[in-house]
């Protein structure tokens, strides 16, 4: 018996899990015991962590690269003569070669550092600005998180833009059918994102590519969702430019990157301005250091890309692909307990193979808040709301979804969990 299991009844019918050991063959979860947040109680109870498409827990290893920076190296970096400087530097173009190497980048100065995905996506659709003209057409999609779509409409709005997108299928797929006139000789940008952070569903991005790329049409990822939980090869999804967060991959906060091609880049215009990303500077000109540093103005993160390859060696050391591999095993069996509850609409596709480790579901008699607020009393920890995908939501024709998402630690006791807190949610409000 787990403790969560001597802690509440275990449900009947479902078999205990032999225990929490790593790979564990009945529950799956791996490597819980290097996250250390996973052993503290919520509320009395051992906590289950289902957050983790809002951000991943950190493992020790992570923290305790973070806590060395400050400890042995804390400097500025790329400017001052001293020893700890240039170990910080070295930390920091550390990071960006093991962030090039982890998605098949073969270039380091193809990776912009920056705070967040949503910088890095915030700097591709402002550093194309003067590259485009009023009439000229973005395509998006009716599936992206806000950070891959608000820069965009600000974009439009500002430049005279007409802003396009692509519809979802009530299959919570792309309306591929679509493509073909929604990309027309206008089209300078494609941006979509590579999984829903709502649906779940894993976007074919490289036929889009290919599509766009016959029109001219420049292409821009929003990997946040997948970095560190399915392959990503950056050549192979054939993209422009591809932005993630490290925090979303078992990494710290504070940390996001933009990926791209060296012609693409090279198109941008920096977004933010002063520090090292100048070259020369008098009193009323400036001109820009080489890419990728024309893109870093100010002091960075440096403490974060002293822990990030941490994280991506914790990822490397299972292989991503068995990770995809327990993420799929995980939502399938979640998909299978949610659907048998009844009364739950789930949202994006059905297969757990075709979709990211996360389910979005509702219940017409429970309002989202209400459940997560329920599931948090059991220790369950799950996301309710628009997940800053308010179109979607519309499209979907519901103010809020609940979501559970899963990342290596999870097990299925962490499902059962789950579906024993929305049982006894249900209870609470005798639906
Ligand atoms: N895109 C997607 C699909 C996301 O899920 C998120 C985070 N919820 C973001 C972008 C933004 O990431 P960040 O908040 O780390 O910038």
């Amino acid at each position: 018996m787990t403790s969560r299991d001597q802690a509440l009844n275990a449900p009947a019918g479902v078999e205990p899990c032999a225990g929490q050991r790593d790979g564990c063959e009945r529950c799956g979860g791996l490597a819980r015991e290097r996250f250390p947040i996973l052993r503290r109680a919520v509320h009395g109870l051992p906590l289950v962590y289902l957050d983790s498409a809002a951000t991943s827990q950190k493992p020790e290893q992570v923290i305790a690269a973070e806590a060395r920076y400050y400890r042995e190296h804390n400097a500025n970096v790329h400017r001052g003569m001293h020893a700890l400087a240039a170990e910080a530097t070295d930390l920091y173009e550390q990071c960006r070669r093991r962030v090039g190497r982890f998605l098949g980048v073969t270039r380091p100065e193809q990776v912009v550092t920056l705070r967040s995905a949503t910088a890095a996506l915030n700097l591709a659709a402002g550093g194309l600005a003067h590259r485009l003209r009023p009439g000229d057409e973005i395509l998006v999609t009716g599936m992206e998180h806000h950070a891959n779509l608000v820069p965009w409409i600000a974009l439009a709005r500002r430049e005279g833009l007409v802003l396009r997108h692509l519809p979802v299928t009530d299959g919570g797929e792309l309306d591929l059918g679509r493509l073909p006139d929604l990309l027309t000789d206008r089209t300078r940008v494609v941006a979509l994102t590579h999984v829903s952070n709502v649906l779940g569903t894993i976007n074919p991005v490289a036929e889009i590519v290919a599509a766009a790329h016959r029109r001219g049409a420049l292409v821009v990822v929003d990997a946040a969702q997948s970095v560190g939980h399915l392959p990503v090869n950056f050549a192979a999804l054939g993209a422009d430019l591809l932005a993630f967060s490290a925090h979303k991959c078992y990494g710290p906060m504070g940390l996001g990157f933009l990926v791209g091609t060296p012609e693409a880049l090279a198109q941008l215009e920096p977004v933010e301005f002063g520090g090292e990303m100048i070259e020369t500077v008098t009193m009323d000109a400036a001109t820009w250091a080489a890419v990728p540093l024309r893109f870093e103005a100010g002091t960075p993160h440096v403490a974060a890309t002293a822990a990030f390859p941490a994280a991506l060696d914790l990822v490397e050391e299972y292989t991503v692909e068995r990770l995809r591999t327990h993420e799929i095993s995980l939502t399938g069996y979640a998909w299978e307990r949610l659907s048998a509850l009844g009364g739950l609409t789930l949202h994006g596709p059905a297969d757990p193979a075709a979709r990211g480790g996360l389910i979005s579901f509702h219940d017409p008699q429970l309002h989202a808040h209400d459940l997560a607020q329920l599931l948090d009393a059991r220790g369950v920890a799950v996301r309710a709301g628009h997940h800053c995908a308010q179109p979607l939501h519309r499209r979907l024709g519901v103010a809020a979804t609940a979501r559970a998402s899963f990342g290596l630690y999870n097990s299925h006791d962490d499902v059962d969990a789950l579906i024993e807190g929305i049982r006894y949610a249900r209870s609470v409000f005798g639906t």
